[in-house]
């Protein structure tokens, strides 16, 4: 029996895809194992959104080579880099036997196929296989090979955007939505194997858009039949969303959805950038005022959600007023959390070609502005919390303390076991770092 190991770069896309590539081989007969020295297949899941990722997994596949050298085994890399390491092989920019295939993330199907027939053809040249666009994997059920309450469902993949700094539209494909029969058929697999907390995965999950029996059906629509099925889902969640898409109509369900329990109090909505000028440069499709009006509206309707965000900086032409424009909307917005970036310039994007670029240590200086208020604004929210009490499920025990996600989607910690999966009553007593810190009430 052939054995494989698989190292996961990037999102939580990828790490679901990891577990679809563990159930194509496993049914193939093949052997998950956990130490890449025992395995005949090394698998790298790589990641090209940003250029750091990308050089982490570029220096996981150069530290292989090496073993490579030492034992036959068959090096492989899938997911979004497939496509620019083809580029790279075939211009010659990179040696060849670093590696043994590259399979886009349309291709995965194909690997007991590829390779079956790379350990006959060893000394061969590598096997690039990326355009496959059509592919959801809705028959293949994720293998479940990991511990924990919480699962993940790919609900649709590819996107349509084109943000012009993004290169997902040009390494995972067109938009394509899972058919709901599907979706649901997997939330029951991973219910049934014990997993509580499910977050629903997709590139811009509100484009969701299926067609069944002659009807669009949307995302809206896809929670409808959701909580139609599973009437005691709790705490469901979904990552990641674009406003342009977040309709008054959209915000109004899913808050109802928040007061009934079934969702997390917890939207992630990337804002990217609090400049019109740049919005618009970056091809996002709203301005900053009708994003703040639908956060206006949420807070509104849910006064206790919290709000995350993604935020880059130092995206081409971005001026100090342009940043000054993010810093206000940081300000205003008070986000809960933010994942923030330098603008790195990716491969095929538009944003390439635009100019002048903002200096390396300029970028650098707003990135480390932008998180210091943005940390202030993370505490100081945390910190409101303080003597409130609050429902948790616990989703990990580790060193004698539980971590678990409050309804908020906040992970809070209390200094004792508990048990994985229940729901206790906890009052937050402090706030260590950014992380609250709870008390069982009961
Ligand atoms: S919505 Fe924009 S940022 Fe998100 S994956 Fe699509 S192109 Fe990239």
């Amino acid at each position: 029996m052939k054995k494989y190991f698989i190292k996961t770069y990037g999102c939580q896309m990828n790490q679901a895809d990891s577990l679809v590539v563990s159930r194509i081989l496993d049914e193939a007969g093949f052997k998950n194992v956990k130490n890449l020295k025992e395995a005949d297949v090394i698998l790298i899941l790589t990641c090209a959104v940003r250029e750091h990722a990308e050089r982490r997994a570029l220096g996981q596949i150069f530290s292989l080579s090496s073993l490579k050298k030492k034992k036959r085994c068959l090096i492989g890399i899938l997911g979004c880099m497939a496509r620019t390491l083809k580029e790279r092989l075939i211009d010659g920019c990179l040696k060849e036997g670093l590696f043994d295939f590259l399979l886009g993330p349309d291709a995965y199907r194909r690997l007991p196929e590829i390779i079956e027939n790379k350990f006959k053809n060893y000394e061969d040249r590598p096997i690039a296989i990326i355009e496959e666009e059509k592919e959801t994997y809705s028959d293949i059920l994720p293998q479940i090979n990991y511990e924990g309450i919480e699962g993940f469902v790919t609900i649709m993949r590819g996107c349509d955007n084109f943000c012009s700094y993004c290169i997902v539209p040009y390494v995972r494909g067109r938009e394509r939505s899972r058919p709901i029969s599907s979706i649901i058929k997997e939330i029951d697999f991973l219910l049934s194997k014990g997993k509580k907390l499910i977050t629903l995965l997709g590139q811009n999950v509100f484009g969701y858009k299926n067609i069944e029996n002659g009807r669009i059906l949307n995302f809206a629509d896809l929670l409808t039949n959701i909580f139609e099925k599973f009437s005691n889902l709790k705490y469901l969640h979904f990552l990641t969303s674009h406003p342009k898409d977040l309709s008054f109509e959209l915000i109004e369900k899913i808050s109802k959805l928040m007061k009934e329990g079934k969702l997390f109090k917890e939207l992630h909505l990337p804002l990217q950038s609090g400049s019109n000028r740049i919005l618009k440069l970056m091809n996002r499709k709203y301005t900053r005022e009708e994003y703040y009006e639908k956060v206006k509206y949420l807070k509104e309707l849910i006064p206790e959600i919290s709000i995350t965000t993604d935020l880059i900086v130092g995206f081409p032409t971005e001026t100090e007023e342009d940043y000054e424009a993010t810093l206000e909307m940081v300000r205003k917005i008070e986000f809960d959390f933010a994942y923030m970036f330098k603008y790195s310039e990716r491969p095929y994007t538009k944003a390439r070609e635009i100019f002048p670029k903002v200096e390396e240590e300029v970028k650098q200086e707003r990135l480390e502005k932008l998180i210091s208020l943005q940390n202030d604004i993370t505490k100081r929210k945390n910190e409101e919390m303080i003597n409130k009490s609050y429902p948790i499920i616990i989703i990990k025990v580790q060193n004698k303390e539980s971590l678990g996600r409050l309804p908020n989607n906040k992970l809070a910690v209390v200094k004792e076991e508990l048990e994985v999966g229940k729901e206790y009553i906890i009052k937050i007593i402090k706030i260590d770092g950014w992380t609250p810190i709870g008390e069982i009430i009961k």
